[in-house]
């Protein structure tokens, strides 16, 4: 079966195309196109003109990658939340467009069920808490009684836009994640920085205050970006350890587009190793915000006979990971 999926939940405009092939993720396409605001965050309405400016261009794309005429993909899934409103509507135009036109079924996909869906498709994790460590969401999830449900979040911002917020106040640009990374290397010094774990909870904002004022007061700035990505990687493996001992699982897989720092990752597996577990990740195109992971949870949603009908498939902002009966897995 060959899928088509549409990610539109944010920044990104994605289309991804994949098979299954014995319970396995065949990506045939993952082609992505970002918005990068001018300056300043996000402007929902302007990421959304730019997803839809693209999108036609992005399906053909895709589809020329995985060599395939549009009447030979099976079905058509979309992001259908948690996001940014005007995104995930144009995403979702789309879907219903290509659905109706083609005579296909149409499947919405919880976005963070995907992080963790193509982590089980595409790497040998079986049954994993995820950490899922994006812009706008930092979350740790498992599955647990029929639902993926969430045992820890953050109280204020994702990591992503902590690293992202406190680039732009250092004068870095956009996205300042993997430029932190690389300043971070050559730093010497950690810095005293507020921690905030909160039970299976993390919160960044405290941190961000404090290490804004450290480079208003001249510390260096690979000292600043060290001393961030230490601490806030030290809260993000703790909760995730945490979440590990109570539900009982022995693998971990990271998902989002922090998942790309190395220095996450070595955390991460450090801690895995220790309890006697082991640590996933997908690959970089299929760690950030994609289609290809849309794709594939909308195939296997539909082989359990999920379809979401095209007047029932309205976009949801604040679609919460445990809403969805999870039927695809035992
Ligand atoms: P996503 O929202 O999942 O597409 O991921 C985007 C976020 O990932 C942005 O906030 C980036 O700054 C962040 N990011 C990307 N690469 C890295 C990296 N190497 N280290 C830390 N953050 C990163
Ligand atoms: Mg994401």
């Amino acid at each position: 079966m060959i899928s088509l999926g549409i990610e539109g939940t944010a920044h990104t405009i994605g289309v991804g195309i994949v098979e299954d092939e014995s319970e396995r993720c065949k990506v045939l396409a993952n082609v992505i196109k970002t918005y990068h605001p001018e300056k300043g965050g996000i402007h929902p309405r302007e990421a959304a003109n730019h997803h839809a400016k693209y999108i036609s261009q992005v399906i053909k794309k895709a589809l020329e990658e995985a060599k395939l005429d549009p009447d030979e993909v099976d079905v058509i899934s979309f992001s259908q939340g948690p996001g940014l409103g005007p995104c995930l509507r144009t995403a979702a135009t789309a879907a219903r467009a290509l659905s109706l036109y083609l005579k296909k079924p149409l499947v919405g996909v919880n976005h963070c069920i995907a992080h963790l869906e193509i982590g089980r498709g595409t790497t040998d994790c079986k049954d994993p808490v995820l950490l899922y460590v994006s812009g706008g969401n930092t979350q740790v999830i498992a599955f647990a009684n029929g639902r993926y449900r969430v045992f820890g979040e953050t109280l204020d911002i994702g990591i992503g836009n902590f690293l992202d917020k406190l680039g732009r106040y250092m004068n870095l640009q956009f996205p300042s994640g993997p430029i932190i990374e690389n300043l971070a290397k050559k730093g010497e010094k950690l810095l005293d920085l507020p921690y905030t774990v909160k039970g299976m909870d993390v919160a960044f904002s405290g941190m961000l205050t404090s290490a804004q004022s450290y480079f208003d007061s001249g510390e260096r700035i690979e000292d600043i970006c060290f001393s961030v990505q230490e601490i806030a990687f030290a809260a993000l493996t703790e909760v995730t350890e945490r979440a590990m001992a109570h539900v009982g699982k022995d693998e971990v897989l990271l998902g989002g587009g922090v998942a790309r720092n190395k220095r996450l990752r070595e955390m991460i597996e450090t801690m895995a190793k220790e309890r006697g577990a082991r640590s996933f990740v997908p690959r970089d195109d299929l760690c950030i915000d994609n289609g290809a992971m849309i794709a594939w949870t909308g195939l296997i949603m539909y082989k359990s006979g999920i379809e979401t009908k095209v007047e029932e498939s309205y976009i949801e902002q604040r679609f919460r990971t445990d809403e969805v009966d999870v039927k695809w897995r035992e």
